[in-house]
């Protein structure tokens, strides 16, 4: 027997992703066939199984339809009955102006199963984060959402302005911004202030998010000076008076600001959701791919004398990975690491060799190679078995400085990095463009390898290509390979940590 497809019809709310129902993104998880649109954030597509049938039936401003309605209703019903799992995304709220109503009336009509996942509406979303609270109880106890797309001059107008004029304290337009001038006009007409404050809000909730305000009488110019276009939503009320004191998302330290992140393919993003969490808009670009090495010869020696070493030292995540990773597969564990003693550069590293059940012994104050060095050299290394696994590229600062304290140093790679290119065109594209405020870079490698994926002939053309893009660096050192390379540093950590290069960006821009 067939199985039974259904379509569940899920808003993807007003734009950021972060905003999508918590039911929503578990069908999303499950779906076989995905129907989505313009307005549905495409990070949400993330949430499908690989294997999921994704179509765009993209519509912009409703005119340029590249499916019609009635292709996308027979699209679903098409994949329901070959007993899909299909999830229609739709921007928003599917039943607040999204034709959802009549999407599932064909499933109705044809007998097929379905269920509808509201999602946060744009006028909610676009009032919220310009910090106007739609209803408040000094202002107004009602509110009205309508569509401007319709013409207000035509005769027979669905919408009955001379009652709506005055008989809602707020009002949200979607689909306004081409009639503003007929609808100002008509409120006007029919008696609602001239000095009635209105805000105007374009991609509301993303780091896109502008908004302008005005009042009834020059709202109409304003966007017109402003070049405000769709897809933004009007709110006209009182209330829009609060957002002098309740405007939260705009004036956070980063917003609008656009930072390019290089990192390593495998690097968790944490450096990313630290800066779109203070508002800025990122641009990852991964300049190194992280792999094990082809042959693990010489680490598996290591590993076999291990006991004879006082000291194993890791410089990175990845160092503690990758040695666990062989380890493992060579039917070892933590219990065959009894003998030597174990530091960590700095807390991320200690925190991640501690889910492997090891707590590290020595962490430094300073969380850099010079700062590990310092405090083994403080406890006396003399005469003291070290072993340092790391990439196979790296910096040879520690090593050399334990040598020469008296130290016998062994440093085994554990994985590589392999220089990666595949973002080049859009990093150079952006960067023309004047697209991005800062660059960031969390090591020396990254700075290394970020130049020679743009693949410039000189300083001179590093230099340019670079003009006027500020620079952040995690550390010393990786300031240091910035300099050498001519470039200049705007912004260095003081905590040499993610986190911290996360506070210190935020503060260089406050
Ligand atoms: N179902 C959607 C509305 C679709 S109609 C919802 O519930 O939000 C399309 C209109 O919604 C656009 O023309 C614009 O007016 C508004 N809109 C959608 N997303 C928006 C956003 N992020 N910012 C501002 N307006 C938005």
């Amino acid at each position: 027997m067939n199985k039974t497809g259904k379509v569940y019809l899920v808003g993807a709310g007003p734009g950021d992703p972060g905003l999508i129902t918590v039911r929503g993104k578990s069908l999303l998880e499950k779906a076989e066939v995905v129907v989505y649109d313009y307005l549905a954030n495409s990070k949400l597509l993330s949430y499908v199984p690989d294997d999921a049938e994704l179509l765009y039936v993209g519509k912009i401003g409703g005119a340029k339809c590249s499916h019609t309605q009635e292709e996308i209703n027979a699209l679903l019903v098409e994949k329901v009955a070959q007993g899909k799992m299909v999830v229609r995304l739709k921007g928003g709220d599917p039943f607040i102006f999204g034709r959802g109503g009549e999407e599932l009336e064909v499933m109705y009509e044809k007998g097929l199963p379905f269920e509808v996942v509201p999602g946060i509406t744009s006028a909610s979303a676009a009032a919220t984060y310009a910090g106007i609270p739609i209803t408040h109880r000094d202002h107004t106890a009602t509110v009205a959402f309508l569509t401007g797309h319709e013409d207000p001059s035509k005769e027979h107008s669905n919408i009955n302005w001379e009652k709506l004029a005055t008989g809602a304290g707020t009002l949200v337009v979607y689909m306004g911004i081409k009639n503003l001038p007929i609808i100002v006009e008509k409120l006007l007409a029919f008696g609602r202030p001239a000095e009635t404050p209105v805000a105007v809000v374009r991609w509301a909730s993303t780091p896109q998010q502008k908004s302008v305000t005005g009042t009834l009488q020059n709202i109409a110019q304003v966007v017109k000076d402003t070049g405000i276009t769709a897809p933004a939503l009007i709110v006209i009320g009182d209330v829009v008076s609060l957002r002098n004191k309740l405007d939260w998302f705009e004036k956070r330290p980063l917003f609008h600001k656009r930072i390019l992140v290089t990192r390593t393919r495998e690097q968790a993003s944490s450096l990313v959701l630290g800066l779109e969490e203070r508002g800025a808009s990122c641009l990852e670009c991964s300049t190194i791919n992280i792999q094990p090495l082809e042959d693990y010869k010489e680490f598996d020696g290591e590993l076999e004398r291990l006991e004879e070493y006082h000291w194993v030292l890791f410089t990175s995540i990845n160092g503690i990975k990758y040695f666990f990773e062989r380890l493992h597969a060579k039917g070892m564990d933590a219990r065959d690491l009894k003998g030597p003693a174990f530091g960590c550069v700095g807390k991320a590293t200690a925190d991640a060799l501690f889910q492997y059940g090891i707590s590290a012994d020595l962490i430094p104050s300073t969380f850099t190679g010079e700062g590990l060095a310092k405090s083994l050299l403080d406890q006396g290394v003399e005469g003291r078995n070290i072993l340092i696994p790391r990439a196979k590229e790296g910096q040879e600062y520690l090593p050399e400085t334990l040598r020469g304290a008296g130290a016998q140093v062994v440093v085994v790679p554990v994985y590589q990095n392999i220089p990666e290119d595949s973002q080049a065109e859009t990093v150079r594209k952006e960067l023309g463009e004047n697209g991005i405020d800062m660059v960031t870079f969390t090591s020396s490698s990254t700075v290394s390898n970020f130049i020679a994926m743009l693949k410039v002939e000189s300083k001179e053309e590093l230099q340019q290509l670079l003009a006027g893009v500020k620079i952040a660096a995690i550390g010393p050192i990786t300031a240091k390979t910035v300099v050498d390379s001519g470039l200049t540093v705007d912004v260095e950590a003081e905590e040499h940590s993610v986190d911290g290069l996360i506070d210190v960006i935020a503060h260089y821009w406050e």
